[in-house]
């Protein structure tokens, strides 16, 4: 085949275009391989600063495709510095003679997709076109160092040096008055051994960045062993962990122990010296403000006791931005060398860049000259190598164009309207918040398996489909709404570069979720992909994650305990088991008080529980009906949630204590249900509520009995309901419905048990009794206003999205609130699970816009 006519062009030769040239080839794929530096190691070829190292422990950040190489190569350090780490990258380009496969010095400007031939025209700065049937850019996530963006900077005469680009030879500053720019993770790294040198050197910090000590030295001695011992156990949990290192996962809560454990706690992890450590301590640092604050407060503890000045290391304190949301950095001696009477800290905040001038910067109220100016002003992150070609898809899209309000890919790897056109580690993948080794070797693979197979059945284009794609923006967007993220200017979120979309770059689900994932789209048959031939053609359209990654990450961690089923106990052992599982839940937030009594039920005295605000009453009440399925759960089993409705609706809560099955079969819980509704709405004043401003409330068979007391309420001409909010109600026992079968196993509540529920609670004669399946009243008109919550993952969805069509065919305002990607117990679990904060944010205001 001719050099300018192949199966493969891959642009880059860092580690991904090295790994991916090996791969190629063993599968007797011809290829080209076009890199603009002129040798391999990307990364680690052009960040030759003083200090660049890197800052996963190396042991971690290796190929681990070549085993002989674990052998062969000892890191001297724990965290190696750049020159060995490209002395590494071209050992290995040697030992596997990739040199010979890459052209140096050719930069690809230009590339468009041939839709006759199926093929792409790549575009290079040495006026060569080449063409392919498959395109991957391996450019790198941070290899297109950002413009300054000062006022000047041309103006400036005497030596200008960028971190991401520094000179081959070296740069020494003995005896200069030296100005850096910038406090991100190169500056951080750098100023250390520029302070070393310089006579001067003035840093300007426009936002102060979290650091930890990298405590560096040879590697670890456990690490190595552990090694050693078992490698394949050790890369399989890094392939399946959260970062790409194997680390423990937290259990406790930075407010679950006192502040002083805390600080214990994190100053262990502190001594570690390993990036992820800190994040790493509590399993609340990454979705709760407050838990992150703990962190925060350490780091800023740890600032103030090494650097001497109040006010520098108070300049140097992050404020304002959760711990992890922008890269945390690690150092050796940063804090330490405020100390030195030579270096200044100048905040750019109150004493912003003017201009630079010929011999210097005006900065504030000052003017002050410099022989050297370092840029440590960061990438344009993830997309800036990729856009930075013009690339053309079908029907003359251009990425630039299709990107301009954030990326959009399939997976990180593709983007519709681009077939054939890979990426690696691109946006929509873990990529920069991952150890980038896992992370690269793993895109490579997959790369690698689809064209091989495409190769073998005869496809020639392969195109995620547009419901793919969406999925899958969707997707990321869930995973970073239940972090603390999208509240902070990072480069993660685009926001260091003027005019760039702000969504959130990289997908923070995690590097094992991830693997998973585009595993199983491989399994699934390319699910979300098109792929076409002369001869055949494959469409597997449709999205591959829709539930909540916190719900999917409960689920996971309860098939792992491998529990008994309910419905293999017996009643009392279903609820002393519930009873215990209840007590390792978070509280719920404070309410005004709770009071404990008991009212006449149907037949006998049943107990409840009150919840009233802190605020003045008297306050509109709601009567509570707990889930549980008729037969366990009681006045105080859904306390988190009966907390939290009180506290942001403003309304007393009252829970009640029904009578329960198979003790007390259908009708039991339905009439204590209505009598219950009856004395309060008789006792309303004395209990300090509202007796005109009454409502029910209920979850599962709590939401059957709620909608059966309501409609028992219409019928006896009283209490008048104001609304009845049902959270994933039961409301129709009479038969099965699709999602009954859909949603059967695997969400916590299955079909087994509903039905184990059913027959402690009814004989299926009584099942279509209105009072036991409310959607088969004669009539529903005439009932007060419904807020119905369902969701996508529950056998009971249909039923109460079935109850919520009738409800409005029958003239009742409804407002139906289908939660996506839930089950049918996770949007009721306060402070665990903060997908579902927004569905019980909208049950809140649907209480209060009852009573408004
Ligand atoms: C200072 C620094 C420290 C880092 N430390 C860590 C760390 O500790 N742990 C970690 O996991 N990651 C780290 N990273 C991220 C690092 O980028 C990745 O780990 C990894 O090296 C990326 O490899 P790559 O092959 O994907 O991309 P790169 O190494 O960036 O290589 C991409 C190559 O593509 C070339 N290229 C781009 N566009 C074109 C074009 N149009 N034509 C031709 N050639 C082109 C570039 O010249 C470059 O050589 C660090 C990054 C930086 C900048």
């Amino acid at each position: 085949m001719a050099r300018n006519d192949v199966d493969v062009v891959v642009v880059g030769a860092g580690f991904a275009g090295m790994y991916l040239l090996h791969e190629l080839r063993k599968l007797g794929f011809s290829s080209r391989v076009l890199e603009t530096g002129t040798d391999v190691g990307g990364t680690w070829y052009w960040n030759r600063y003083p200090g660049a190292r890197c800052d996963i422990a190396t042991t971690d950040y290796s190929y681990t495709w070549d085993p002989e190489l674990h052998d062969e190569w000892t890191w001297s350090e724990k965290h190696a510095a750049q020159p060995e780490i490209l002395r590494y990258a071209q050992y290995v380009a040697k030992k596997h003679d990739l040199y010979s496969g890459i052209d140096f010095e050719v930069k690809v400007e230009e590339a468009e997709w041939d839709e006759v031939a199926k093929k792409w025209h790549v575009h290079t700065s040495t006026g060569e076109t080449i063409t392919c049937r498959h395109y991957v850019m391996a450019t790198g996530c941070l290899s297109v160092p950002k413009d300054p963006d000062i006022k000047g900077t041309d103006r400036y005469r005497g030596p200008v040096y960028v971190t991401g680009r520094w000179p081959h030879e070296g740069v020494d500053f003995t005896g200069q008055r030296v100005a850096v720019i910038g406090t991100g993770s190169s500056a951080i790294q750098s100023i250390p051994h520029i302070a070393e040198q310089a006579k001067e050197l003035v840093i300007f910090q426009r936002t102060p960045n979290f650091s930890v000590p990298a405590i560096n030295g040879p590697q670890p001695a456990d690490r190595v062993a552990r090694l050693k011992a078992d490698r394949a156990t050790y890369e399989a949990e890094a392939k399946l962990s959260m970062s790409g290192v194997p680390i423990e996962l937290p259990t406790v809560s930075a407010l679950g122990v006192p502040r002083e454990t805390a600080f214990e706690m994190l100053e262990k992890s502190w001594q570690r010296g390993e990036l992820l450590s800190l994040g790493a301590t509590f399993m609340d640092a990454g979705t709760n403000r407050d838990a992150n604050e703990v962190i925060a407060e350490f780091v800023r503890t740890k600032i103030r006791s090494i650097v001497k000045d109040p006010e520098t290391a108070e300049l140097l304190s992050p404020r304002g931005y959760p711990y992890g949301t922008k890269r945390p950095c690690m150092d050796t001696n940063y804090y330490q060398t405020f100390n030195l009477s030579h270096v200044r800290l100048v905040d750019l905040n109150t004493k912003p860049i003017r201009s630079i001038t010929e011999t210097g910067i005006e900065f504030g109220d000052e003017s002050k000259e410099f022989d050297a100016i370092v840029y440590a002003t960061g990438f344009d992150a993830m997309t800036g190598a990729i856009v930075a070609v013009d690339i053309t898809g079908k029907d003359g899209l251009t990425l630039k164009k299709k990107w301009e309000n954030g990326p959009l890919t399939y997976l990180g790897l593709t983007s519709v309207g681009f077939p054939n056109l890979y990426m690696i580690t691109g946006p929509g993948s873990p990529s920069v918040l991952s150890n980038m080794m896992v992370s690269i070797e793993q895109h490579v693979e997959w790369i690698r398996d689809t064209i091989a197979k495409m190769r073998d059945e005869g496809f020639e284009t392969i195109e995620p489909t547009p419901v793919a794609e969406e999925g899958w923006r969707q997707h990321c967007t869930d995973c970073a709404d239940i972090t603390l993220f999208q509240d902070t200017n990072s480069w993660y979120m685009g926001a260091n570069v003027p005019g760039k979309p702000r969504v959130l770059f990289p997908y923070i689900g995690g590097v094992g979720r991830y693997r998973k994932i585009c595993d199983e789209v491989i399994a699934r048959g390319h699910l979300g992909f098109e792929l076409k031939g002369p001869k055949n053609a494959s469409r597997v359209d449709g999205v591959v994650r829709e539930i909540q990654p916190d719900v999917e990450s409960v689920l996971e961690a309860m098939a792992l305990m491998n529990l008994p089923t309910m419905e293999s106990m017996s009643p009392a052992d279903a609820r002393t088991f519930s009873e215990m599982s209840s007590t390792m839940r978070p509280p719920g937030p404070e309410v005004g008080e709770i009071v404990d009594g008991t009212l006449p039920g149907a037949d006998g005295p049943i107990e409840y529980r009150l919840y009233r605000p802190a605020t003045p009453g008297p306050h509109p009440i709601v009567v509570y009906y707990h889930g549980g399925g008729w037969v366990i759960g009681s006045h105080t089993s859904d306390d988190p949630l009966c907390r939290e409705l009180c506290v942001k609706s403003d309304v007393v809560i009252l829970s009640v204590n029904y009578r329960h099955a198979p003790e007390h079969r259908f009708p039991a819980a339905a009439d204590d249900a209505f009598a219950a509704l009856q004395w309060v709405a008789a006792n309303a004043a004395s209990l300090g509520g509202d007796p005109d401003r009454i409502a029910v409330a209920g979850w599962s068979a709590g939401g059957n009995v709620a909608a059966v007391a309501t409609q028992l309420a219409r019928d006896a001409g009283g209490p008048a309901l104001r609304g009845q909010l049902l959270l994933t109600p039961a409301v129709d026992g009479s038969k099965t419905y699709p999602s009954m079968r859909e949603n059967a196993e695997g969400y916590i509540l299955t079909k087994a048990l509903m039905d184990w529920f059913w027959e402690h609670y009814a004989d299926p004669s009584d099942r279509s009794h209105p009072k036991a399946s409310p959607l088969l009243a004669e009539s529903l008109a005439g009932l007060p206003p419904a807020m119905i919550v369902t969701a996508q993952y529950d056998p009971l969805r249909d039923e109460g999205n079935a109850y919520a069509e009738a409800l409005k065919a029958a003239g009742v305002p409804v407002q139906h609130l289908k939660a996506k990607g839930h089950t049918h117990t996770s949007i009721g679990m306060v402070d665990v699970l903060p997908s579902g904060k927004p569905a019980r944010n909208e049950m809140a205001e649907a209480l209060r816009r009852f009573f408004a």
